[in-house]
């Protein structure tokens, strides 16, 4: 029976005072608007745990991102790199600002964007650079910095899948000129739909608020700093309910166990698939200096398209519900209109045909991975 029990790639959990903490916001705050008690503890933590100097809660990083890109002043035509491996709202945010996503390859080891390539992609209309943190795993960024720094570019880390995840001791998010966060149900720690922006540099602070304020200087005016509020700028609605924020909060409290047990689901899926790729049957995920980052996600990489087909079908069989990850972003419909490749997509291409992500989500059980993990065995028996 137990063998036949649906195993899902993903389940949303509660796991603390996550119900409680939105009864108190409507009993005892009275206050379920954005910009409330409750977000403005997720944002303390949130500086404290990144170290950035401003956090703003959104209702998504897609959000997030969208700020980001008005930050930035992306004016039509100009130009962002980013990887083509990624989810659709790194480009889009800044395509609905008129600029244009460069695509350049990935690292065939980190699948994060190969900073080699960025110079060679570079043009007078470059404006900024957005590293996304594969799973969690972090950009080569002391070698991104510095070609932006060298560049007069800006730098947005999508660190959508990354909050607690480290570069050499930095908390992702905190180290790009803003970074953003993602609370979505798939990610580790979770409100539904969710995330961040994180401010690193006080050029951004002000202007950043009056954006999530719909253009208006409403947060100056909460503050007591101005005696009334009005239109000030280009902004829109980007901010959660407190309710959400509860929600959050008690996550975010939970941050360190929630991410302890990933990354032991983590390991196990390591420990248990390494002979698999001693043999070179498949690929797992690179361990930069042994960091499993924050436990994010784990997958395997078919040898070619069609056992990765095979494998799929085979987990299926088992009720196992193992998935791919993106369609490279500038072979898609929308990519081939609103962006265009710098140089050679040949790993993005290969990767994105081969790659499959396996479940892990907090409360999946040990004897649950192992039956993934002999599943994938029988497959190569
Ligand atoms: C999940 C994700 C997003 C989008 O996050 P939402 O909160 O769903 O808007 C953006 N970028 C990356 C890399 C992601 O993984």
């Amino acid at each position: 029976m137990e063998k036949n029990k649906r195993i899902h790639f993903n389940k949303p959990y509660i796991i603390g005072n996550e119900l409680e903490y939105i009864a108190q916001a409507v009993n005892n705050n009275n206050h379920i608007s954005g910009s409330g008690p409750f977000t403005e503890r997720c944002q303390d933590i949130l500086e404290e745990s990144i170290g950035c100097i401003h956090a703003l809660l959104t209702h998504s990083c897609t959000a997030a991102l969208e700020m980001a890109a008005i930050l930035c002043d992306i004016q039509p035509g100009d130009e962002v790199i980013m990887p083509s491996f990624t989810f659709v709202s790194t480009a889009n945010a800044f395509v609905l600002r008129g600029g244009v996503p460069v695509f350049v390859d990935i690292r065939p080891d980190t699948l994060n964007l190969d900073e080699k390539l960025i110079a060679p992609a570079l043009t007078d209309k470059t404006k900024a650079i957005v590293p996304v943190h594969y799973g969690g795993m972090p950009c080569a960024m002391d070698e991104i910095m510095d070609v932006a720094q060298k560049n007069n570019l800006l730098v947005v880390e999508d660190a959508a899948q990354a909050y607690l995840s480290r570069y050499k001791d930095r908390p992702l998010g905190s180290i790009g000129h803003m970074g953003c966060l993602s609370f979505h149900e798939t990610k580790n720690i979770i409100s539904g739909e969710g995330g961040a922006l994180l401010v690193n540099d006080e050029r951004f602070k002000d202007r950043a608020e009056i954006i999530w304020e719909k253009g208006t200087d409403r947060s100056q005016f909460l503050r007591g700093d101005v005696d009334k509020y009005s239109w000030q700028d280009i902004g829109s609605s980007y901010m959660p309910s407190d309710m959400i924020a509860a929600f959050l909060l008690a996550q975010l409290e939970q941050a360190e166990k929630i991410i302890a047990s990933r990354s032991r689901i983590f390991h196990q899926y390591y420990e248990e698939l390494k002979s698999l790729e001693a043999k070179e049957l498949l690929r797992l995920p690179h361990l930069e200096d042994g960091s499993t980052g924050n436990g994010h996600l784990f997958f395997i990489i078919a040898r070619n398209a069609e056992e990765y087909r095979g494998l799929v079908k085979h987990l299926a069989s088992e009720n196992i519900q193992a998935i791919p990850h993106y369609v490279a972003l500038h072979s898609s419909k929308a990519g081939l209109k609103f962006s265009r490749v710098a140089g050679s997509m040949k790993v993005t291409e290969d990767i994105s045909q081969r790659l499959i992500r396996l479940p892990l989500y907090y409360g999946l059980k040990e004897n649950e991975v192992t039956r993934v993990t002999q599943a994938i065995r029988d497959f190569f028996r």
